[in-house]
């Protein structure tokens, strides 16, 4: 079974659409320079929410090969929920992926695993894929009880699913304390529980299913230990913050095979 590397810029709450506008043009032309192909690692960008039709606009004008996706949606289907943005409104606007539960919104808006789940079956019916965001903090780190901990959050975050609505989704770990610290988690430790989570989907869902998904890493990635996290086994690409926000850094990053 092939996976294609995924590597998703998260650019959080950074960049207003017009500085989006630069930094997708010279995102673009940097990977070309650099001979990325598409096919060898998708490269997809998750700008907020009020970049997505500015990005979509220049993806599609300039025929780019980059994908776009969102950093939440609601666990609503529309009506009246203030403030809300529907899955539907984001598959309208060529979002393929979608962020969900990341550490930062589980933390500071108490999302919680349920919330998670419901926000992937939103995505998943308008078909888009959810990248489910898993990951311990440094306690549990320190406690030596970080499989069992993203276990049960990969667990309630993907309850109820289909298994094919499993195997198309994307499970990203990424350990709390490594998260914009600059303090990335060696490639056997982030290794450990990325194939701890292949093999708990396995036995629930089956190999095939556990095969197919892609399971990234997050956390202070850069152009200077991309090769090394992408040569484990379980590793299928990675969630980037803060490199994705510097356009070498980010295209380093895409161009790392
Ligand atoms: P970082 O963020 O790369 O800045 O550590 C990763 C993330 O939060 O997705």
């Amino acid at each position: 079974m092939t996976r294609t590397p995924l590597m998703a810029g998260n650019w959080k709450s950074n960049l207003n659409h017009v500085e989006a506008t630069g930094l997708v043009q010279k995102l673009a032309w940097t990977l070309q320079d650099k001979r990325w192909d598409a096919e060898k690692s998708e490269v997809v960008v998750f700008p907020p929410f009020t970049d997505l039709r500015t990005v979509q606009t220049l993806i599609d004008g300039d025929k780019l090969k980059l994908l776009l996706g969102a950093q939440d949606v609601s666990t609503h289907d529309g009506g009246a929920h203030t403030g809300e943005i529907s899955a539907k409104m984001l598959a309208k606007l060529g979002c393929r992926y979608v962020i969900v539960g990341h550490s930062e919104r589980r933390t500071d808006l108490g999302e919680t695993n349920a919330d998670v789940q419901a926000k992937a079956v939103r995505a998943l019916v308008e078909d888009i894929i959810p990248v489910i965001c898993v990951g311990e903090g440094l306690q549990t780190r320190e406690a030596g009880e970080q499989i069992p901990f993203v276990l049960e959050q990969v667990g309630g975050s993907i309850n109820g699913l289909k298994p094919d609505d499993i195997a198309r989704s994307v499970i990203a770990y990424e350990p709390v304390w490594a998260i914009g610290t600059g303090k990335v988690a060696t490639p056997e430790d982030a290794q450990e529980v990325c194939g701890a989570i292949r093999r708990y989907l396995a036995e629930d869902f089956g190999n095939e299913v556990a095969e197919q998904v892609r399971v990234l890493y997050g956390g202070s990635v850069k152009s200077s230990n991309v090769v090394a996290l992408m040569s484990q086994p379980d590793i299928d690409g990675c969630l980037v913050g803060g490199a994705s926000l510097q356009v070498e850094e980010f295209a380093a990053i895409g161009r790392f095979y």
